[in-house]
């Protein structure tokens, strides 16, 4: 199986994948919009042990509106966002898919957050939306 690769825009960071994303889904809160400087972050979620990281990340501890941590990881030299963690999934990785060197096969399956969207987004085909958190 070939592997995904990807890293930050300085190339400090870079990461592995050795697994294919279990799902992949925008999201369009308020602090993904701000952490991205766009209206919305696609984030391709992985199991931790199926992640391999080299170089460092820096971290900003967020908080989600369900008052849960969210640990933004973040290429402390060019600013990149790479990944986050949240509380409530333990084990699971969100990856800033626009990291990833290629994105070929890989598209969201879900938006989440669509309360916050632009107005000038459509919804993406094929994707289940949720207004707030996704199930
Ligand atoms: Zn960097």
């Amino acid at each position: 199986m070939s592997e995904r690769k990807g890293g930050c825009l300085c190339g400090a960071v870079r990461y592995e994948l050795k697994a294919e994303p279990a799902v992949t889904a925008v999201c369009h809160c308020t602090h993904c919009q701000r952490q991205s400087g766009s209206v919305f972050s696609t984030n391709v979620v992985v199991m931790a042990q199926d992640y391999v990281q080299h170089g460092q990340t820096k971290v900003f501890e967020d908080r989600g509106d369900s008052g849960q941590g969210v640990h933004r990881h973040f290429c402390g030299h060019c600013g990149s966002p790479i990944l986050s963690t949240i509380d409530i999934m333990p084990g699971m990785l969100m990856i800033k898919m626009g990291t990833l060197d290629d994105f070929s096969g890989i598209a969201p399956g879900i938006e989440v957050y669509t309360d916050h969207a632009v107005s000038w987004i459509s919804p993406i085909a094929g994707a289940r939306r949720f207004g707030q958190a996704s199930g």
